[in-house]
């Protein structure tokens, strides 16, 4: 991924929001005991209060945490752009998509339309001929024209930095705002995908299912200024170690402190 910058728009900007940690590079938050321990580590002779049982939540997720950063230490995003504008369109097209198809698409795409105001006037044929391989080729092809024609009439041709902003755009969506917002602007974002949603389910971290009820409950447990790269780490061990179908439980370093919630054992190699 490169970082650059285009038409005066710098692609990262100072982190924003509330919290202790805010402003504060990943290495400088507590991450808790990085070794991992077994999930019966309390003693089963004390109740365990409400107080602890939040304590003990707190303390797994610093784990988490800790394990993800050792295992993906330079997670990052898959796409490949130069500008916010080309990652907005380049998430866009990742909607029922591979990265890498969207990687071999986009090249060409970039050059036939270098900023907001040539994707605002494309041919919708020409596009949808150029984008036909990433899928949903129409639709994407017409949102992505209505959105960077939206970016023309409202934003000056530019990519705008909040989630308020950038949610009402055509095609764009809490995920999409996301994975801009933290990728071009750096600005702390949870992209809940299918990785992130279904690692969170199974490590205990929610029981929700709608993403946006996801992105809440993680938005409350991981600190600000990791939401971003908290993402592309489960991104990562989704892709690599907790496959949808069978997850490699096995050889997984998150094995102990996780309770696998929903991964059917038999069968598995768990
Ligand atoms: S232990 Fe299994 S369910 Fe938990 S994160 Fe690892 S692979 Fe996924």
């Amino acid at each position: 991924m490169k970082k650059t910058k285009s038409n005066g728009q710098p692609l990262v900007a100072k982190t924003q929001g509330k919290g202790g940690n805010v402003g504060k590079p990943p290495s400088e938050i507590p991450q808790g005991n990085k070794d991992p321990v077994s999930k019966n580590s309390s003693s089963p002779s004390k109740p365990i209060t409400k107080k602890g049982q939040k304590a003990q939540k707190e303390e797994r997720v610093s784990k988490i945490l800790a394990i993800l950063q050792r295992l993906y230490p330079d997670a990052r995003c898959a796409l490949e752009y130069e500008t916010p504008v080309q990652l907005l369109v380049a998430t866009i097209l990742s909607a029922q998509c591979t990265d890498v198809r969207v990687n071999m698409v986009t090249p060409g795409l970039y050059k036939r339309y270098p900023d907001a105001k040539a994707f605002a006037r494309a041919n919708p044929s020409e596009l949808e001929t150029l984008i036909q391989s990433t899928g949903f080729f129409r639709n994407k092809a017409a949102n992505i024209i209505a959105c960077c024609q939206e970016l023309v009439a409202v934003h000056g041709g530019l990519v705008p930095k909040t989630i308020e902003e950038l949610v009402p755009l055509a095609g764009v969506g809490r995920k999409t705002a996301n994975v801009v917002l933290g990728n071009a602007f750096g600005v702390p974002g949870i992209t809940v995908d299918t990785h992130v949603g279904r690692l969170s389910r199974r490590m205990g971290l929610t029981q929700e299912t709608q993403p946006v009820k996801v992105e809440t409950e993680l938005m409350e447990q991981i600190p600000q200024p990791l939401w971003t790269i908290f993402s592309h780490r489960m991104i990562y061990h989704g892709r690599q170690v907790c496959d949808a179908k069978k997850p490699r439980c096995g050889s997984c370093a998150l094995a102990p402190i996780c309770p696998q919630t929903g991964v059917e054992k038999r069968g598995m190699p768990c």
